[in-house]
């Protein structure tokens, strides 16, 4: 039995320079990660400090199923303007589920193999799981009302002249997105049937303005279509709503995370065509870049004056993307 210091499960670090500071959303960048990937992470936060957070401060909360080391503390903290939380996951949110057939699950992985991305990998189901379910339901998480996703090694490629935040919560916005693009097939195999058999049970979920249409195929199949939640500014009270959970205890019951490999992306973005209108959804069309693809805005103008992209390789030119589909719904 590991047992850990109150330290190793939350360790807030606040910044003496922030005291007294009064942002306008109360809303933090979150970041599962891993003490191997500190350079890939700095790297990405340096950037995302210089495109945008050194004139905003806001605070950061770090998540990981081990403990963080003292060294990946310090550097995270020299790195950030913002305060930092390092938070330990619970090991029931980043576990196999006691109803999960393990022999089915097994030979899941083994089908998959190397034939799909982390197709053998129960570590990553695990992550996809967090994402999906709980990691909104970390108490480092509590006084927040939004949140942006970041991952380590993805670059900021334009200055954010604005406060995306601030432009969520004035407009009126739950979920934001950068990429969209399409499911491997496999993985998903029966999401949307599963999907289906929720929808009848809760009928009164699905909302009148709904983006339901955008993950359709004409023959009524699920096309793929999902935001690529590697980046997603969205707003918790979405996530912690009776629907979304509801939803994603659904969907861990039907076990799909483990006898398939369902993604965070596909649900997360299945849940938002449920649950909101349109109007509540943004395409955020800033530099982003995690590999192999990338947003790069296309406005010439902005481009030359903020950008070190190429706008010829966004995704948003890509016959995989979703976004200008959904941009004409
Ligand atoms: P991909 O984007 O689908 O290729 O998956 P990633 O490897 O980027 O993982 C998604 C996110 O989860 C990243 O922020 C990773 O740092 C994090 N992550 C993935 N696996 C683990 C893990 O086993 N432990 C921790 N702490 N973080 C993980
Ligand atoms: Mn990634």
């Amino acid at each position: 039995m590991l047992t850990y210091t109150p330290d190793q499960i939350r360790d807030s670090r606040l910044k003496p320079g922030n005291t007294g500071l009064v942002l306008p959303v109360r809303a933090a960048f979150v970041i599962l990660v891993r003490n191997s990937e500190l350079h890939q992470l700095r790297a990405t936060i340096r950037q995302l400090e210089d495109q945008f957070n050194a004139r905003h401060r806001y605070p950061y909360v770090f998540l990981n199923d081990k403990p963080f080391t003292e060294e990946f503390k310090r550097a995270m903290e020299w790195v950030t303007s913002g305060d930092c939380h390092f938070g330990l996951v619970p090991y029931e949110h980043w576990s196999m589920p006691p109803w999960i057939d393990r022999v089915r699950a097994k030979w899941a992985m083994t089908m998959m193999g190397s034939r799909v991305p982390y197709g053998d990998s129960e570590s990553y189901r695990k992550m996809c799981r967090y994402e999906s379910g709980f990691f909104f339901r970390h108490p480092l998480l509590d006084g927040f009302d939004y949140y942006w996703r970041v991952e380590p090694g993805v670059e900021f490629t334009c200055s954010i002249p604005y406060d995306p935040f601030k432009f969520m919560v004035d407009n009126n916005k739950s979920y934001g997105f950068a990429i969209s693009l399409r499911e491997i097939p496999v993985t998903v195999k029966s999401l949307w049937k599963t999907t289906n058999a929720f929808r009848a049970a809760y009928p009164d979920y699905t909302a009148p303005n709904n983006m339901l249409r955008w993950v359709t195929a004409p023959d009524g199949d699920y096309n793929m279509c999902h935001f690529w939640s590697n980046f997603e500014i969205a707003s918790l009270a979405f996530l912690r709503s009776p629907q979304y959970t509801a939803y994603f205890d659904f969907l861990d019951r039907a076990g799909g995370f483990f006898l398939e490999r369902w993604g965070d992306a596909p649900i997360h973005s299945l849940a938002v065509a449920m649950f909101l209108n349109k109007s509540q959804v943004h395409y955020f069309d800033i530099g982003y870049y995690h590999s192999p693809f990338q947003n790069c805005p296309t406005d010439p103008h902005f481009n030359a004056q903020h950008c070190f992209c190429n706008s010829n390789h966004s995704m948003i030119y890509n016959e995989d993307s979703c976004t200008n589909d959904w941009l004409a719904l």
